[in-house]
């Protein structure tokens, strides 16, 4: 693939896609053209997605209406509105947690399992969450969902979502009581994988995935057309050629709301995934500035020899063994030895999940020099005689999958 074709296909593809939305649908059924444009079968594979619908949301504090969206299956208000002390949650240790209870709860960073659980065993009757940083001169409030895997089993809770900067004078300002109004219609989406496979000699597998749904902010460039062009890319290498490993070209749909994509098809592949070896993910290359990460949920000689790979073919990288959050994931937990890619553009929370994910910060060459060498590693894997990697997982890693899915917490 060259430049002009990587432009136009970004160009094309760069709008907000989130999971479930007509518009991921859009850019899967482009995707799934131009790969029959190429004399390939892709095809779709669907799978659920629970949404809901916000019919309104409100926060009042001390009577004053404060700008908010709803958290999208959060629990719905009752009509008078869910009224309590505010508090602000400035750490999730024990002693702040146990101030929580009764109060509507506003916390900073990210609502996980964990946290969601603590908050309702803790006591708190409803949540402020908030996006966005404090320098930077951005109202936009990102349209949060409670996903159903963080609130499983546990109570629902209304929540809201607000502005960081917003966040920070409801603390200043230390309301006695805020009001929090949140109705919404829940519903059922559909979200779509795209698929299609290069065939081996050996129907013994080699996924190479990426996600292409974006956050609702944003246009998802950087995360993740670049990935997603990238694996096409790879894909185009491979046309024509019988490789000696089946090689499945994996889009993930729904990574944003969860790793729902790759959830879907290791759970929808469950009987065939012993035939699965190796999972090489991108997630985020091609940026101007940054350095090439790869984090193996593997062995740590498969770390070694993807170090070893990288400085063989002078492709600065640097490789390390953990658990990176995106499709590669999935895989691991069951079991298969993943791989994903990245190029971590300095301050990359600042230009992701958000409207500033824009193709201004990608270059194209460096998108040549990643796909290079996601090319050459799946090339070196791909027509092994034998594959040297051994289907497992070590202990550590496991330790880490069980940490990052909260199964279990750190100590
Ligand atoms: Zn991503």
């Amino acid at each position: 693939m060259d430049q002009n074709t990587l432009k136009k296909l970004f160009d094309d593809l760069s709008y907000i896609r989130t999971g479930g939305s007509l518009q991921e649908l859009d850019a899967a059924n482009y995707l799934k053209t131009y790969l029959e444009g190429k004399g390939l079968k892709a095809k779709l594979e669907s799978f659920k997605v629970p949404d809901a619908t916000i019919k309104s949301a409100k926060l009042f504090a001390d009577g004053e209406q404060i700008p908010c969206l709803g958290y999208r299956l959060a629990k719905d208000s009752p009509e008078e509105g869910l009224t309590a002390p505010f508090y602000y949650l400035a750490n999730w240790d024990e002693a702040s947690l146990a101030k929580a209870r009764g109060k509507i709860v506003l916390f900073i960073g990210f609502l996980n399992r964990f946290r969601y659980e603590d908050l309702v065993k803790h006591g708190a009757v409803g949540f402020i969450g908030n996006n966005g940083n404090l320098v930077e001169n951005n109202e936009d409030i990102d349209d949060k969902e409670l996903r159903p895997y963080v609130s499983k089993d546990l109570e629902l809770l209304v929540g809201v979502n607000v502005n960081i900067k917003t966040a920070m004078e409801l603390v200043n300002k230390a309301p006695k009581e805020v009001t929090l109004f949140l109705k919404q219609d829940r519903c059922t989406l559909t979200s779509h994988n795209v698929v299609t496979k290069i065939k081996g000699e050996s129907d013994e597998e080699i996924v190479i995935s990426a996600h292409y749904d974006s956050v609702p902010l944003s246009r998802g460039v950087y995360d993740n057309l670049s990935g997603s062009l990238g694996i096409l890319a790879i894909l185009e290498r491979f046309l024509n050629t019988r490789p000696h490993y089946t090689l499945t070209f994996l889009w993930c749909g729904s990574e944003e709301r969860g790793l729902l994509g790759s959830k879907a098809y290791v759970e929808k592949h469950a009987k065939k995934l012993d035939k699965i070896r190796l999972c090489i993910n991108l997630d985020m290359i091609g940026t101007s500035l940054g350095y090439a990460l790869m984090v193996g949920t593997c062995d740590i000689k498969l770390v070694h020899f993807v170090e070893y790979l990288a400085l063989m073919h002078a492709y600065p990288l640097k490789a390390l063994q953990g658990v990176y959050s995106s499709d590669s994931t999935p895989f691991a937990d069951e079991g298969i030895p993943a791989l994903s890619l990245a190029r971590i553009a300095p301050q990359d929370d600042l230009i992701i999940h958000n409207r500033y994910d824009d193709f201004k910060y990608m270059s194209l060459d460096k998108m040549m020099e990643d796909i290079e060498f996601a090319y050459t590693l799946t090339k070196a894997m791909a027509n092994a005689s034998c594959l040297p990697v051994k289907r497992f997982i070590p202990d550590n890693m496991k330790e880490e999958l069980d940490y990052y899915n909260c199964r279990k917490r750190r100590p």
